[in-house]
């Protein structure tokens, strides 16, 4: 029989897939296990988890009860045992169509959407079914990671387009223009905006809709932070321009619930001209469902009493703490030296941070900041280059008050630290 230096010594015949070997900073899950793996656990302080836009371990982030009693009450009833249709149980894509539609100037029908496991599995589903070889998609930099790695895996070629920080965040549409082709499919753009905590407004979101037409390629809006705006923006719909270039929208439940676990969300398509289904988009989705796993019949049913019944008092509640941590978060940075916030927070949970290299004396580049922050503050911050931005960073400010103001504090005194002497 071998031993087992043999068997180490032996030839294999396989290895792990080379596309799942990247640097960690460029995924945000990669990132933060880099960063965890730096702080120090002699530090007694708590650790700042201004990285992630997890905001539900913190009590006063907790979901509705409402929400809470419809998913007890669905698992009770036994009715949501079985295996639920592929594309999604009928009352939940109603529910779905009914939530959106609110916002909406056509209709949605129950057959415009499906149901995912989250808002990440609608982003993979999309590039999926329009990936293809020769083909490309377009994504704003700065961008959440994970778009780039789907297009990726399904055989399309990633082009970016800048988002404007002088023009809060806007698309730079000739920019978009110059990289597009006849191969480009589609491009995607994510309202209101992580990384950047900006609000689209109805008339930039139309001009897009109108370049998009103009290529003649589609648009995916990931809207999974929908509703959630304080600023000056209202939050608008991509879905209400479907009829000048078709719109696939991206959403969940996981944000504006904060129930990122309960994975649940949705892909919807806004085709009132029937483009998607006369190019065979609607087909392929369909086909895609039939082989890709689908969120727990249990939560599904439970969907149409969370969207429906859930009273504005949650949401106005929670919005009320994002908003004013947004504001102490937009605040406190002024005071921090190095680093430069080019907007006021509008939506979602984050902004992006210039970072000034050059006012530091021991200090490479985002990543290494994050990395020595993480060390000797116990404060945790997404380096800018997990989304795209090198010498930027990425920070989250739904986190409990109290946490906030001490992960600021700490921010300050690393800066003051590492700064160059005048
Ligand atoms: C959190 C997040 C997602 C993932 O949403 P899930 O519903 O948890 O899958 C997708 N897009 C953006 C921009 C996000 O911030």
């Amino acid at each position: 029989m071998e031993n087992g230096t043999t068997l180490t010594k032996k030839k294999w015949g396989f290895s792990g897939n080379s596309d799942l070997t990247e640097e960690p900073e460029t995924t945000i899950r990669g990132a933060l296990t880099l960063l965890m793996s730096n702080l120090n656990i002699s530090d007694d302080r708590p650790v700042i988890p201004m990285s992630l836009s997890e905001p539900s371990a913190f009590p006063c982030f907790s979901t509705s009860h409402i929400a809470a009693d419809a998913i007890a009450e669905a698992v009770q009833s036994t009715d949501f045992n079985g295996y639920p249709a592929a594309e999604g149980i009928l009352p939940a894509r109603r529910a779905v169509a009914e939530y959106l539609s609110q916002d909406l100037p056509n209709k949605l029908s129950p057959d415009d959407v499906f149901m995912t496991m989250g808002c990440q599995q609608a982003a993979q589903t999309i590039l999926h079914v329009l990936g293809g070889s020769k083909l490309n998609i377009l994504l704003p930099k700065p961008c959440f990671p994970y778009y780039d790695v789907f297009a990726q895996s399904s055989g399309l070629e990633v082009r970016f387009f800048d988002l404007l920080p002088e023009k809060n965040w806007e698309v730079d549409l000739d920019s978009v223009i110059a990289v597009a082709d006849e191969n480009t499919v589609g491009m995607v753009i994510i309202n209101p905006g992580n990384p950047c905590g900006n609000v689209f407004t109805y008339s930039h979101l139309k001009k897009v809709a109108e370049t998009a037409r103009k290529l003649g390629i589609l648009v995916i809006s990931d809207e999974v932070y929908g509703h959630i705006v304080f600023g000056e923006n209202p939050f608008v719909p991509m879905g209400v321009f479907g009829s000048i270039t078709p719109v696939i929208t991206l959403g969940s439940i996981s944000k504006r619930w904060m129930v990122p676990g309960w994975r649940i969300g949705w892909l919807v398509t806004h085709d009132p001209d029937g483009i998607l289904k006369e190019n065979g988009i609607i087909r392929s989705i369909k086909q895609y469902f039939h082989i890709s796993p689908y969120p727990p019949a249990f939560i599904q049913g439970a969907l149409p009493h969370i969207l429906a019944k859930t009273n504005k008092e949650f949401f106005s509640g929670v919005l009320n703490i994002i908003k004013k941590a947004s504001n102490s978060c937009y605040e406190g940075l002024k005071d921090v030296p190095g680093v430069t916030c080019p907007t006021r927070p509008e939506g979602s949970m984050c902004v992006l941070v210039k970072l000034d290299i050059s006012m530091f004396e021991d200090i490479k580049d985002d990543l290494d900041f994050c990395v020595k922050l993480a060390k000797e503050e116990s404060v945790m911050i997404l380096p800018g280059m997990s989304v795209g931005l090198r010498n930027w960073l990425r920070v989250t400010f739904a986190i409990d008050p109290s946490y906030l103001q001490d992960g600021i504090k700490r921010l300050k005194s690393f800066c003051v630290r590492h700064s160059k002497r005048a």
